[in-house]
């Protein structure tokens, strides 16, 4: 790995498989002035062939042995380089109409996804390499095991697309896990119909405190009999069999 010790507490599996890397940058599909962040360039396996296509990329990176050496391979009038965590990165201060790209750190992915999420009206679109269980997650339907708050929040907000499957050995050092590359597209601002968003994060997060209990629990205090009633949802479900709509339609009968 050209010298460099995988650290495995940044999350470090770097791509090495040529064919998956050509078809992320082909699914991408980046145009010159397009306002491209990659989260996490690592050493540059993602970075080099979009920086060919690119006028100009911006990365995210916190280890600073890499972005000692990304400053030694491009020079700042083509890599932009944000230092620090992507946790924490206010990604509306890089510029308008963003794509974010990256083979995320798997260490930190949920989190990462939470706080990506709330940068639905600022990017155009996202394209990210993550473990295949997490878009799984991501990609659930009600009713199935792993539907739960990741997958509300990101469906509210984004049209998804499963593009590809990835094995541990396109990486060095490989994972112990399965991947997969995702799209996530913003829905328009007429399809984002909670009156009250930070109501219906909060009443997706009490939902799913704990999954196995019935609404009528886990809702406790939140939504009562009548509420229930109102809805016509049954006080009986579990919070993994309702639909994105109607955790909508709980949060904007609260608000009003
Ligand atoms: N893009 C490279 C590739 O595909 O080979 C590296 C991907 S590696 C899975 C994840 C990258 O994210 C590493 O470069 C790691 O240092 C970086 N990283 C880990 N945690 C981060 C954080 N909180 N904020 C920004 N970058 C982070």
């Amino acid at each position: 790995m050209k010298g460099h010790v995988a650290r495995k507490r940044f999350g470090q599996n770097f791509l090495v498989d040529g064919g998956i890397i050509g078809a992320i940058v082909g699914a991408i599909n980046p145009q010159r002035g397009d306002a491209v962040v990659e989260i996490g360039p690592g050493l540059g396996a993602l970075t080099e062939p979009l920086l060919a296509r690119l006028d100009h990329l911006h990365v995210v990176e916190i280890d600073r042995d890499l972005i000692a050496r990304l400053k030694k391979q491009y020079p700042p009038g083509r890599l932009s380089i944000h230092e620090g965590d992507a946790l924490v990165c206010d990604f509306a201060a890089i510029g308008r109409d963003l794509r974010l790209v990256g083979n995320l750190p798997y260490n930190i992915s949920t989190p990462l996804l939470f706080h990506l999420a709330d940068y639905g009206d600022k990017v155009r679109d996202m394209h990210f390499m993550l473990q295949k269980e997490v878009v799984e997650r991501m990609v659930a339907a009600p009713g199935d095991g792993d539907f739960g708050r990741l997958s509300v929040m990101l469906q509210y907000r984004f049209h998804l697309e499963w593009l590809l499957d990835v094995p541990p050995e396109s990486f060095d050092p490989p994972p112990k896990v399965q991947s997969a590359v995702v799209r996530l597209i913003p829905r328009a601002a007429a399809e984002l119909t909670a009156k009250n968003p930070e109501r219906f994060a909060r009443v997706v997060q009490t939902a799913f405190t704990q999954r196995r209990k019935m609404l009528r629990n886990t809702l406790k205090g939140v939504l009562d009999e009548a509420g229930f009633n109102a809805l016509g949802i049954s006080p009986t479900l579990r919070p993994e069999d309702l639909a994105v709509e109607d955790y909508l339609r709980i949060a904007n009968y609260l608000e009003d």
